[in-house]
């Protein structure tokens, strides 16, 4: 197949055919395939099987074993359906092999029993249960068996919709693969293939959907994840480097005395990792070209004075910063520590939320377009039209996870290209974090300020929530305080609400009475909630009842203990950041999770709480939980639109496809690939703007 030359690529228009009009497909199939996803050729051969029937690798009734994941192939020999307790329908086949006879299951699919017949050679897949003589096989995936498909060896499953079969599937791939697979242009360079032992294009899209044999699956995959790979990373290049050709930059003063007053001030010594990326963000923001970085650092690890030190470096080099939090809570609190660290400097510090009063809204805008504010601190509403600033520097965002990308881009827009930190506790792990924000640069902040104590975490089942109550009775009576996180129902703020407010009411009036409770949620108004907030900083609140408003960034380290009510309905990363509300100071803190997890992944949820403290082990964790496409943030990236890459099992592509993409690529190859990338997703929108 000739290398791609995408000035003359029009060849690669037909696999845009439509789909309606291939033969064999009509208008009726056609419905059923745009059901699919699939509109055109191009489509249709990436529509990767979900599984394959290796008939090479079929077992012996007679050798199963309990718990066995099985292949079997055999007569049906009788069947037999009827509904269970509860309505569901359970249909049962009799199969027979040269060596034995079993029983395969079918739960909950009535319309099988339409489709299994007595003397019908089948192939089924699934779990064998029980005992030798009376194995019972719980199907996953069954196959009819046909002699049109006997040549293979390897059959591929296909994800259909209701109307669609398997037979008709694979009839329509292998027609397609004839026709239009040489139209199908090889983009890889030789020298990459050979580098990093990938097989062809065309022989890669033909053995995903119809392996010879394992091995050629095995490269099949791994060239088109390559594949899927490169063109991600060259969208996030192309990005990148966009970036870097539009007008003019800022460059912040390297001689500084403001920082230095500033940090000498400060209550604690840095940390080396905050002293480190620190350091990488001042070398960034000396360059005269914009700073895209991410600080990545988990919960209490102190992100926040490093950010703030980023902000005295652009005040003393006559800039304006911004810093934008997900909630007035965060914006109220990063206000107050802001104005304690500048204390006693002339850098005017505002703050700009949804709850600021129209009033004080205005003059602030007003202010900070006149170029009188140095740092404006605030939510959302920094990003709204009306807000302009005279000479934006840098702009900070704290959890930025918590945010849009387009919200992200708006508030870059504030400025001529200021340089950028977003910051997260989202512990990404490194390889993961370089794809999904491939167009930033990395700090790490890989410690914990000295004298910092994992927090003792604890299950308790709901019945037991008693004992957690004690606790807090107890530990209050030592002035320590405790928050106590409510329910989070997904449908309703409304519910929410309510759930808190009758805690708070059960609490205050029947279990805690006679200590002083705070309420706390995301209705009140934003006066109440600053109220509220810093009496329980003073310690006249003993116990904050609140809804996940407290989730991010929240910092009160006096208090060290917290109560998570329904802990089995919480994530992962939000239990951590709720976790990371205490073990701020130095005494020991504890969490307290209560709650009856209904499903294995909600107990193995709160199991990886108990035993680890780590947020990026916590990260891996939740990976081999539920696995990439759920991850954080990362369906808004559009990774998980991957049809063959998987992110985790991998990571060593992605290395060498970033590799490949940032240090092998000439610049015409380059632009080779990012037609090719356009070309390929003309249609969806798959690279995403970041
Ligand atoms: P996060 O990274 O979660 O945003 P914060 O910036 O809120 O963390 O910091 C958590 C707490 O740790 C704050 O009370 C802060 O004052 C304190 N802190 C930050 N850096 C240090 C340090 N180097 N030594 C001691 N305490 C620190
Ligand atoms: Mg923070």
């Amino acid at each position: 197949m000739p290398q791609m030359d995408i000035g003359q690529g029009a060849n690669m228009d037909r696999l845009f055919a439509d789909i309606q009009y291939v033969k064999g497909v009509g208008p009726k199939r056609n419905i059923l395939l745009r059901r699919l996803g699939i509109e055109n050729i191009l489509d249709l051969l990436w529509y990767v099987p979900r599984a394959y029937f290796n008939r090479g690798k079929s077992q012996q009734i007679a050798n199963l074993k309990d718990g066995d994941n099985v292949n079997l192939r055999g007569m049906v020999r009788a069947t037999h359906s009827w509904r269970a307790r509860r309505g569901m329908a359970i249909f049962k086949a009799v199969i027979e092999d040269d060596s034995g006879f079993i029983t395969a299951v079918w739960f909950n699919q009535p319309y099988i029993s339409g489709l299994i017949k007595n003397d019908q050679e089948i192939f089924i897949s699934g779990k064998a249960k029980g005992c030798p003589g009376a194995f019972e096989v719980h199907v996953s995936e069954f196959e009819i068996l046909d002699h049109e498909d006997m040549e293979f060896t390897v059959l591929p499953i296909y994800g259909l919709t209701e109307g669609l079969n398997q037979k008709t599937m694979r009839r329509l791939l292998h027609y397609v693969l004839d026709e239009y697979l040489p139209y199908y242009p090889e983009i890889m360079e030789p020298q990459a293939k050979e580098k990093y032992g990938l097989c062809n294009i065309d022989y890669a899209i033909r053995n995903i959907h119809f392996p010879e044999d394992g091995p050629s699956y095995l490269a099949a995959r791994k060239r088109l994840a390559f594949e899927e790979l490169t063109v991600f990373q060259i969208g996030l290049h192309v990005n990148k480097t966009l970036n870097l050709s539009a007008g003019q930059y800022i460059s912040h003063l390297e001689k500084n005395q403001l920082v230095e007053n500033i940090r000498n001030k400060l209550p604690f010594k840095l940390t080396p990792a905050q002293q480190r990326a620190v350091t990488e963000i001042f070398a960034d923001m000396e360059k005269p070209l914009p700073m895209n970085r991410l600080l990545q650092g988990d919960v209490g690890s102190g992100k926040t004075v490093v950010a703030a030190l980023a902000m005295a470096k652009a005040a003393a080099s006559g800039y304006q910063s911004a810093i934008m939090a997900p909630t007035e809570i965060l914006a109220e609190q990063h206000y107050n520590s802001l104005q304690q660290i500048f204390a006693g400097t002339d850098v005017v510090i505002a703050s700009l939320t949804g709850g600021t009063p129209t009033r004080e809204k205005q003059m602030i805008v007003e202010a900070a377009g006149l170029g009188n504010i140095d740092i404006l601190v605030g939510t959302h509403a920094l990003i709204q039209e009306q807000v302009v600033f005279e000479r934006l520097g840098l702009a900070v965002i704290d959890e930025q996870h918590r945010f849009g990308v387009k919200q992200r881009a708006l508030f870059n827009s504030k400025g001529l290209s200021p340089d950028m930190l977003v910051m997260s506790a989202t512990p990404i792990p490194r390889t993961l974090a370089l794809t999904v924000h491939g167009e930033l640069s990395l700090s790490i902040i890989d410690e914990l300020p000295p004298g910092r104590r994992p927090v003792k975490t604890v299950h308790i089942s709901a019945a037991d929530r008693m004992r957690a109550y004690r606790f807090v009775r107890q530990e209050t009576a030592k002035n320590i305080q405790a928050y106590i996180v409510c329910p989070l129902v997904e449908e309703s703020e409304k519910q929410d609400l309510q759930a808190a407010v009758s805690l708070y009411d059960e609490l205050k009036h029947e279990i805690l009475p006679g200590i002083n409770l705070g309420l706390l949620h995301g209705r009140m108004k934003s006066s109440e909630k600053d109220q509220v907030i810093s009496s329980f900083k003073k310690g006249s609140i003993q116990v904050l009842v609140t809804t996940t408003v407290i989730e991010v960034g929240v910092d009160v380290p006096n208090a060290s203990i917290m109560i998570i009510e329904h802990a089995e309905r919480f994530g992962l990363s939000q239990l951590h950041q709720l976790r990371g509300r205490v073990g701020r100071g130095h005494k020991q803190s504890y969490c307290l999770m209560i709650g009856d997890p209904r499903t294995e992944e909600a107990a193995a949820r709160l199991q990886a709480m108990q035993k680890l403290s780590d947020g990026f082990k916590l990260a891996q964790e939740d990976l081999r939980i539920r696995g990439p496409g759920d991850f954080w943030g990362v369906k808004q990236h559009g990774l998980h639109q991957l049809k063959v890459a998987d992110l985790i099992k991998d990571q060593k592509i992605v290395e060498s496809s970033r590799d490949l993409v940032e240090n092998m690529m000439e610049p015409e190859q380059l632009l080779r690939w990012q037609s090719y990338a356009e070309y390929k997703f003309k249609k969806s929108s798959h690279i995403v703007q970041n």
